[in-house]
């Protein structure tokens, strides 16, 4: 099998063989994907151009646009799951979180675009009085930007991640120009070859690159865009890339991110704090054996609670079932290839200079090519000093331990992380709570406060859902995407129109009124 392009409307494939796409079960290649001599310059402009279409419609017709492509990824959902299980060696869990998350995405965005009726365009509530008297007037208009919407992704989501963001820039009006990781490429082309074998997407609305992405960034102009999610290394380069133009793309990056969990003083063994936070541990170090951005890496637990915490996530991880993800007794399977393993077993390695290995999951007889990494739980004896623990994300099954006297060092380890997707706290104190969000809220885009309350019905500590702001600042690189309506923002602009009341009065009728 090799994976094919859809660029200008039409199929297409590299020139060379290109990389390989593997079973991480076995090792086993079952594909490539390549895109050298592609002619991405000319699909990028016939994006741009054809795509413009979109921005035409009502919200409420692309929203309808949104709902069918859900609709054929329902219908296809089993044949899926099985290419997420050979391609990215997911448990039928793992694979659902994907595909599942993608489809639920899509009809939130959908219903988005339903509740905005016919306009094309929206406008903020309410307007400011510029003169002594009532004849200038301003209001905030919101417009589709003219360009085409990159979109490049992570390994770890080939449905999710990309989904999420076509369906926020199609409800603002912008073409897709999707770009998924090599390495598990064939979930979104299969994705994307049934919802254009269904004609759901107006011509150029959306693209697909599977290959390298060589030539995309040179080619993009000022009304263009590039939503990146991957690693902190790949975002540097880009953003060296993009600075360097003279007219450069709005540019969004999704880094990697060292996120923490704050089990709070009241989690005493033997309340229901503790359980739960005991659970979302183990949740960390053994669904989707680890590879989400939004996992937690740090569990920061009070000292006095330390040694029957460490007690408790250890039996957890020691009674894991690790082997073929085809196996419905299997909690966690490989990652997603021999690299990647092999990056995770020398930061495991790495992180073991700072702290010691407590519990590991028994792995099975596995092929030598396999990407399977056994589910490890660490922890660090001396908090003061440990340094890596705050800064190398290990993207696999694998946790740390810290212990904390006093919620003020609590605070200050959670800030060491420079900048985090997602953090959570287990607790029922209001102070520990208020704190929390004073102390920590601007080093991250997103806080689960677990109380007895939101008990068991959390949404769960990796789980990104669309309503809520996705991304993080500083080391996770800044960026935000979904947020419901706040998701339209990169691909709009805002604009103030100052004029008399009777054509701001008029111009605003016509929009959807919204707070982005
Ligand atoms: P990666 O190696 O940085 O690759 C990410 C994407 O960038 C891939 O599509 C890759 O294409 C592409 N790419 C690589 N070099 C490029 C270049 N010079 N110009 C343009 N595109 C380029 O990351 P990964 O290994 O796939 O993903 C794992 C990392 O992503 C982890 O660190 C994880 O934390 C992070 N992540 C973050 C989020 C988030 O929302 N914040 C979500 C998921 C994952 P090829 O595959 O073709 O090389």
């Amino acid at each position: 099998m090799k994976l094919e392009s859809f660029l200008s409307g039409g199929w297409c494939t590299g020139a060379r063989a290109g990389r390989s796409l593997v079973n991480p079960t076995t090792g086993e290649e079952i594909g490539t994907a390549d895109a050298t001599g592609l002619d991405v310059a000319s699909a990028l402009e016939y994006a741009r151009s054809k795509g413009r279409a979109l921005s035409a419609l009502g919200f409420s017709e692309r929203g309808a646009i949104l709902k069918e492509v859900s609709g054929i990824l329902q219908a296809n959902r089993d044949s899926y799951l099985e290419i997420a299980r050979i391609n990215s060696g997911n448990t039928a869990a793992d694979a659902s979180f994907d595909v599942d998350g993608a489809i639920f995405t899509l009809k939130s965005y959908a219903r988005l675009g339903s509740g905005l009726g016919d306009a094309t365009h929206l406008v903020e509530p309410g307007q400011d009085q510029l003169a002594r008297d009532p004849v200038f007037f301003a209001r905030h208009f919101w417009t589709t930007r003219p360009g085409v919407a990159v979109q490049i992704n992570a390994f770890n989501f080939p449905a999710w991640g990309m989904w999420e963001k076509v369906a926020q820039a199609l409800l603002a009006g912008v073409p897709s120009f999707a770009k998924p990781a090599t390495s598990t490429a064939w979930l979104s082309e299969r994705m994307v070859r049934d919802v254009i074998d269904a004609g759901i997407f107006p011509d150029g609305t959306l693209s697909l690159l599977c290959g390298g992405a060589d030539g995309v960034i040179p080619s993009l102009g000022p009304m263009d865009s590039v939503a990146f999610t991957g690693s902190g290394e790949t975002a540097r380069l880009l953003r060296r890339e993009i600075a360097e133009m003279a007219l450069p793309p709005r540019l969004t990056i999704e880094a990697d991110s060292v996120n923490a969990t704050i089990v709070g003083p009241d989690a005493a063994p033997g309340t229901p704090m503790f359980d739960l936070a005991v659970r979302e541990a183990t949740k960390a170090i053994s669904f989707k054996a680890g590879q989400l951005c939004t996992n937690i890496r740090r569990i920061l637990v009070p000292m006095e609670h330390a040694a029957p915490f460490a007690e408790a996530l250890s039996g957890k991880v020691a009674g894991l079932a690790v082997g073929d993800p085809s196996d419905e007794a299997v909690r966690t399977g490989p990652l997603i290839n021999l690299a990647q393993r092999n990056e995770a077993q020398s930061k495991i390695e790495l992180l073991s200079g700072e702290a010691r290995v407590i519990a590991q999951s028994k792995l099975p007889e596995v092929p030598a090519s396999s990407g399977f990494v056994a589910p490890t739980l660490l922890l660090c004896e001396d908090v003061a000093n440990a340094r890596a623990l705050h800064d190398v994300e290990v993207f696999g099954p694998c946790a740390t331990i810290l212990p904390y006297t006093g919620v003020d060092q609590a605070v200050a380890l959670g800030a060491l992380g420079q900048g985090s997707l997602a953090l959570s706290l287990f607790s029922n104190d209001e102070g520990v709570q208020s704190r929390v969000l004073s102390q920590l809220a601007h080093w991250h885009g997103r806080i689960l406060m677990v109380d007895d309350e939101a008990g068991k019905s959390h949404s769960g500590h990796a789980n990104v859902v669309p309503n809520c702001v996705h991304g993080g600042p500083g080391r996770a690189g800044g960026g935000e995407e979904l947020g419901g309506l706040r998701g339209l923002r990169f691909h709009m602009q805002r604009t103030a129109l100052q004029a008399g009341p009777t054509v701001v009065d008029a111009l605003g009728a016509g929009a959807a009124e919204a707070c982005l």
